[in-house]
């Protein structure tokens, strides 16, 4: 590693921003050979580059540093690396995405060397996966952990920002790039009571770590989005009794998950190109293309069966490899909604059962489409019961339990799967300060405003993968977080090439990028609907909230296309110098 980096800088060119050092505090910083042997102890204080979250875009943006040679160090609020696959722990947890797809294509070692076990890998084999990840590569002397971040100011002067944790410590950098995730930042409901529940109760994010036996358990769980219909249809026939709070029902058909042989493995590895090819192509990034053909020139019987097969294949083939019109026209997807609510009536057996776990507010696909196994049977067990609280809204927590206007409801364990400040939330959780003092949290006081996602006007040298109006949010998480990694980097060489050591998105081109994402958010279908998808969330917005924008709709192809055109034209909307 040592010798690696030496023999990185003496063939690069010597730019500026790597010399700061000499040129502001020599005698604190030594040499380049000197930081690069510091590179590997953790009490080193200054870094070319902080990286905030060693989750998946954390863990693939220091192996890209790391190959380029640049002093860094990822910060992680968590224990662990991993980010959403170290902290999220609740039973059935999994990727929705096809597995072979979500790993990272960096290295043909790596895709050669993994065994995706499942079709869709469950939360502990995916954060070992992770940590593979970074064993393989010496990732983990580049990332400190229980580090969570309070501030970063920007120095207009020296060119820096600081960083300083939650414990008081102090770091500087030339850059900051984010990785914090799209979902880690839990929300709770303000029920009264909330703190008088004597049993154990928690976010489904914060599951507990060590085992918890819910056997013969009286369970009660609030919130039926992705993570409360996984939990529910894993825990069912393992509790006690199970009492599921739905307030708006959700669409959510099988996600048909299987073991994936060796034999499938081997032949996965041959395609992976092509799997990956697929991805490139797909809107969503998934290994999932749209049926091609015209919708009304397809018969009713020949539609019915295209659904039947997509309904039996795995993951979101329902929503991805279906007739274009199903997502984007309203008859189409009233059709389709109609099919998806027969399936539901077929697998519950109480009508009245069904009927509340139907969707009225939406069609199918128009919010984040929870995928499930064996959901909608759990509520033919007698041990499982649905309230409605759009009919019996809860009115406080209680000390055994919950009451709604018409019941009370007494639980050993209280889970609330009640979602996240999407995007936003983390960085809102940040005193982040830019040039001129200006705070992020209130320059994005509403909905955010970026440049492709990846950079922030005011904000010098903070660059984001995975950030809000990015491709991330509305895609195959990976795939679009290998992209902006790539781009990233492709900037800092272009920076440290042409000696540049301060770099700021110009007010304009945030300006147009903002407008694109609210363009494409506007022609989306779902744009009226009230979900993470256009912003809202009704634990932080009030319910009357103007929607906001807080992810790029216009499809990964149109986005990395975007990116590319942008590097190839030299950055030209970056203000550098
Ligand atoms: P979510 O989709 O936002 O669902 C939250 C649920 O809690 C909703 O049913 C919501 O009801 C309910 N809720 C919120 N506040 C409530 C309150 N005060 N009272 C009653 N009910 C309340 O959150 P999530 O299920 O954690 O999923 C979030 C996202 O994480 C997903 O959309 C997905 O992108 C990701 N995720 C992915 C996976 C995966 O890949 N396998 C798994 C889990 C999660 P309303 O709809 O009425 O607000």
């Amino acid at each position: 590693m040592q010798n690696d980096l030496r023999g990185l800088y003496s063939r690069r060119p010597r730019a500026l921003w790597f010399f700061r050092f000499h040129c502001i505090m020599p005698e604190r910083y030594g040499t380049i050979s000197q930081l690069s042997l510091e590179n590997e102890n953790l009490s080193q204080t200054d870094y070319e580059v902080l990286v905030i979250g060693a989750g998946v875009a954390g863990i693939c943006q220091i192996k890209k540093l790391k190959d380029m040679g640049v002093t860094a160090l990822v910060l992680e609020a968590s224990s662990g690396l991993g980010g959403t696959w170290y902290n999220n722990r609740y039973p059935g947890c999994r990727f929705d995405s096809e597995s072979y797809t979500y790993g990272f294509k960096f290295s043909r070692d790596l895709l050669n060397e993994w065994h995706w076990k499942e079709m869709f890998s469950p939360q502990p084999e995916n954060l070992k996966y992770l940590n593979f990840v970074a064993d393989k590569f010496d990732l983990h002397k580049h990332i400190r952990l229980d580090a969570p971040v309070a501030q970063m100011k920007w120095d207009e002067c020296a060119r820096i920002w600081t960083v300083t944790l939650e414990d008081g410590d102090e770091l500087t950098s030339r850059f900051v790039i984010t990785c914090t995730g799209a979902l880690g930042t839990p929300t709770m409901p303000s029920y009264e009571g909330m703190n008088e529940f004597e049993g154990p109760s928690f976010h489904s994010y914060y599951w507990p770590h060590e085992p918890l036996d819910l056997t013969g358990k009286r369970v009660g769980i609030i919130g039926t989005g992705a993570s409360g219909i996984q939990i529910i249809g894993d825990i069912a026939d393992k509790v006690g009794a199970l009492t599921v709070f739905q307030r708006r029902p959700n669409w959510s058909v099988p996600l048909n998950n299987r073991d994936i042989t060796k034999a499938e493995m081997a032949d996965i590895r041959q395609r992976y190109e092509e799997i990956f090819a697929v991805c490139a192509e797909s809107n969503g990034g998934f290994d999932h293309l749209p049926d091609q053909r015209v919708y009304e020139n397809v018969s009713v019987e020949e539609r019915r069966a295209l659904w039947d097969a997509l309904y039996d294949a795995p993951g979101f083939a329902l929503l991805l490899a279906n007739f274009r019109e199903t997502f984007l026209e309203a008859e189409p997807n009233r059709d389709l909604s109609d099919y998806v609510a027969e399936r539901i009536r077929a697998r519950v057996n109480d009508p009245q059962v069904a009927e509340q776990l139907i969707p009225r507010d939406h069609g199918f696909g128009m919010r984040r489409m929870p995928m499930e196994t064996g959901y909608f049977e759990a509520y033919n067990r007698d041990n499982v019961r649905l309230v409605s609280l759009l009919d019996t809204p809860i009115e406080r927590i209680t000390r055994t339990g919950l009451q709604t206007s018409e019941e009370s409801f007494d639980f050993d364990v209280l889970v609330y799967a009640t979602g996240f400040d999407v995007m936003t939330g983390a960085f809102d959780k940040i005193d982040i300060r830019g040039a001129d003092g200006q705070r992020l949290k209130e320059k994005w006081q509403g909905s955010p405003t970026t440049y492709l996602g990846v950079m922030v006007n005011g904000f010098p040298n903070m660059l984001m993968v995975a950030g809000p109006q990015s491709v991330s949010g509305s895609t195959n998480y990976p795939r679009a977080i290998e992209v902006c990694v790539d781009w990233i980097g492709a900037l800092l060489e272009h920076a440290r090439t042409a000696d540049l050591s301060r770099l700021e998105a110009d007010v304009d081109a945030e300006a147009t990028w903002t407008q694109e994402v609210i363009d494409m958010q506007e022609a989306m279908p779902f744009s009226k609907v009230k979900s993470w998808f256009t912003g809202f969330n009704a634990n932080v917005q009030a319910a009357n909230a103007a929607p906001r924008y807080i992810a790029y709709w216009g499809g990964a192809p149109r986005y990395t296309k975007i990116l590319n055109r942008v590097a190839s034209e030299g950055f030209r909307d970056i203000n550098m110098d």
